[in-house]
């Protein structure tokens, strides 16, 4: 038995619910996901100008379709994702004609086209983005660098299908 001081009735603990805003989240999901990106493409030069950047300094993740632009699933979509120096994902804006050329040539025309195909497919009302990200921020914790990779881009690839053929 448990000894209890005083008098007053244990709390009952409710399990937290995560209060945290959208932005909170995918502030989070980028805390988890954009270090792996980075190590992932630790021996690669930026993706749009092919300088090598200081790794830890002027490294950056930056997306290949800008991420105000993506649907909320595209946003996260690993491939969609690479190492970047600062001045191409800051001052140049992506520089978007370039990493086009980089894309190609380290993912192929098939994946190019996949992402550019569905990167604005509007997401059925049914999709609870706050949810998503509050299971998959759970899903990732602790996990390793291929796993996390893997389950960005092939969770993401199935769900945006499964989605946008519903
Ligand atoms: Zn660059």
């Amino acid at each position: 038995m448990a000894i209890r001081k005083g008098n007053f009735p244990l709390k009952k603990s409710k399990p937290k619910k995560s209060r945290k805003s959208v932005k909170g989240l995918e502030k989070d999901l980028k805390n988890i996901l954009y270090p792996v990106i980075k190590r992932r493409d630790v021996d690669e030069p930026c993706i749009s100008c092919e300088k090598y950047p200081n790794e830890g300094t002027d490294t950056q993740a930056g997306h290949f379709t800008a991420f105000e632009l993506c649907n909320q699933l595209m946003r996260w979509y690993s491939k969609n994702i690479n190492k970047q120096c600062s001045g191409c994902n800051g001052f140049k804006h992506g520089n978007g004609t370039e990493y086009r050329k980089g894309m190609l040539y380290k993912y192929g025309v098939e994946e190019v086209d996949y992402i550019e195909t569905y990167y604005k497919t509007p997401l059925p009302i049914s999709f609870n983005y706050r949810d998503w990200l509050v299971t998959t921020i759970e899903k990732l914790k602790g996990q390793t660098d291929e796993f996390i990779l893997n389950y960005m881009e092939f969770e993401t690839r199935s769900m945006l299908s499964s989605l946008s053929n519903s």
